[in-house]
């Protein structure tokens, strides 16, 4: 049975894409089978995986519409060793679309079921918002991967982000739950970073990762190159960092 996991954080720029594609290719680089949903219609992550988001024949819309199942919109991205299902703007319109529509906010859910033995793992890269794409990322997961960078207000929009997740638990997908925080673009030498990542080990206790994700440029850099910074540059600090988190979520997965 493939885990399902969002990558989510209703704030935008904390880190969601650069870890849903570094993942994924961390994941693939330790011998899983991994499909990326871009969620968002801003198409960051199909582009950061190689896949061209003005060339999509099929997208995640068309998943989301019906119109095309998983397996028909997958692409499997050679360079990055995982499967894609990728988003441009065309996404945009689906919130306005899905609202007539019976069962909307499953729409995801339903389509990830019939792949479910094809992948150890689906990532979804959620939208910087709570909306109803959000909404179908969050009801098709077993869990949320919260990327999170350590600084004052961060704290704050988490418990925004906590209370939505629960009152999902709550209505509409009783298997949610949060798998783990992520401290992302950490950079040790400034104080209030480490303080904050103490508190929310203090908050959080082993709801955080182990393994934390340095400010690194050649993460940030190679999306530019339409790769992940895991095959962009696989020694690079950030990349190391990224898959020792994705050893660290495999070796976590009996235990969720
Ligand atoms: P989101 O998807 O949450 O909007 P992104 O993953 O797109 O966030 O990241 C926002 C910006 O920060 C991007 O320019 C990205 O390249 C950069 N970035 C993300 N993680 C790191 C990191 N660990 N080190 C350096 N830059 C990073
Ligand atoms: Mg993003």
């Amino acid at each position: 049975m493939a885990k399902i996991f969002c990558v989510a954080n209703q704030k935008g720029g904390v880190g969601k894409t650069t870890s849903a594609v570094n993942l994924a290719a961390g994941l693939a680089k330790v011998g899983q089978r991994v499909l990326l949903v871009d969620l968002d219609p801003q198409g960051n992550a199909t582009m950061g995986s190689g896949v061209d988001k003005r060339q999509l024949e099929l997208s995640v819309y068309d998943v989301l519409l019906e119109s095309a199942s998983i397996q028909e919109a997958a692409i499997f991205s050679e360079k990055c060793g995982y499967h894609v299902v990728g988003a441009n703007r065309e996404l945009a319109g689906a919130e306005v679309e899905l609202v007539d529509l019976e069962r909307r906010d499953q729409r995801l859910k339903l389509a990830l079921e019939v792949t479910d033995n094809d992948f150890d793992f689906v990532l979804i890269d959620c939208p910087p918002s709570l909306s109803m794409l959000t909404l179908n990322g969050l009801c098709a997961a077993h869990g949320v991967i919260v990327p999170m960078q350590c600084e004052y207000f961060a704290l704050e929009g988490l418990t925004d982000l906590v209370n939505t997740i629960k009152q999902v638990h709550a209505n509409l997908n009783p298997d949610l739950k949060i798998i783990g925080l992520l401290r992302v673009m950490f950079d040790p030498r400034i104080t209030l970073q480490q303080q904050v990542s103490e508190q929310l080990k203090s908050h959080f206790g082993d709801k955080v990762f182990d393994t934390v994700i340095p400010r690194n440029v050649r993460l940030a850099e190679a999306p530019s190159y339409g790769l992940p910074g895991v095959v962009f540059d696989p020694s690079a600090k950030g990349s190391q960092a990224f898959i020792e988190f994705a050893r660290e979520l495999v070796e976590r997965i009996p235990t969720l």
